[in-house]
């Protein structure tokens, strides 16, 4: 329970699954945290939670699409907690499920890679300069492994955009380094969240998915969490520019 003392963190996507577990435990380690979402309702819950077991946060509800809703969650993190230490940028759709690639449409591609790749660039737009204000900080991609050490059928919108957070991650690492700003992708295996639940929807596929993994299950986004928390805290001080595997073996298992 120190990891993130005295740390500002931002955390998109955090009204659920990976991005809700993230809040809570960057609270629990000291951080204040700044929540984003389109849900202002599971916000404001979550900020009441946090507040009432002693951490400290604040929420703002908006579309990570919006360039301006990724500019003014850093000026809330600056207005009311004086900095920004940490960016968790998560939030993520899986886009149109079960519809075969040469189908998708424009306008469901595009939907896809701005909410998940656009996203992340509109979300370092905004974090850098004001980290680069402290010299240092931790800008975090949830990125997947599909796209990456795997390619799955009907996902190709979702692999692509997956795969390019994890070439800006190098981008940003090497063009940021020096001033001491470390960026990481985090790319999660299977886990269980309403994300995960809709695109594991019936019995045989929850065990074709929970199968495809070494450890033979998905993850619980708490587990998803600390590995964010190992990238946004100095454990991590010398890891940047990576493409972090928390798979539970979903990429090497041929079993
Ligand atoms: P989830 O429970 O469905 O959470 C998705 C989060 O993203 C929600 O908080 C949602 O909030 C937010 N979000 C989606 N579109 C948004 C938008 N346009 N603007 C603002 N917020 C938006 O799913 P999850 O599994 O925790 O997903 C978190 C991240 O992990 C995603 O990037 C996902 O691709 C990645 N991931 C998940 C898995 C898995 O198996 N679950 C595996 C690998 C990677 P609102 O609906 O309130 O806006």
């Amino acid at each position: 329970m120190t990891g993130l003392t005295s740390k500002v963190a931002i955390i998109t996507g955090a009204s659920s699954g990976i991005g809700y577990a993230t809040a809570k435990l960057f609270a629990l380690e000291g951080a204040s945290v700044v929540l984003g979402a389109r849900r202002s309702e599971k916000l404001e819950q979550l900020s009441r939670e946090i507040t009432k077991n002693g951490g400290k946060a604040r929420f703002l509800a908006g579309d990570v699409k919006d360039e301006l809703f990724s500019k003014a969650l850093v000026d809330l993190a600056s207005k009311e907690f004086g900095g920004l230490d940490v960016a968790f940028n998560n939030a993520g759709t899986i886009g149109a499920l079960g519809t075969a690639s040469h189908q998708v449409t424009l306008s469901e591609w595009e939907n896809t890679i701005t909410t998940n790749l656009t996203s992340a660039f509109l979300g370092a737009k905004y974090q850098v300069p004001e980290m680069l204000k402290r010299e240092g900080g931790s800008i975090i991609f949830t990125s997947s492994f599909v796209g990456y050490t795997v390619g799955m059928p009907q996902k190709a919108a979702y692999a692509a955009s997956k795969a390019g957070m994890i070439g800006l991650a190098k981008a940003l690492a090497t063009e940021f380094g020096a001033r001491g700003i470390r960026v990481n992708a985090l790319l999660p295996g299977g886990t269980d969240t309403p994300m995960g639940q809709a695109d594991a929807n019936k019995p045989e596929i929850v065990e074709f998915v929970k199968n495809i993994h070494a450890l033979k299950r998905i993850a619980l986004p708490e587990e998803i969490a600390k590995s964010a928390l190992y990238l946004a805290s100095d454990a991590s001080s010398f890891t940047t520019g990576t493409a972090l595997l928390v798979d539970g073996g979903v990429s090497i298992c041929r079993t």
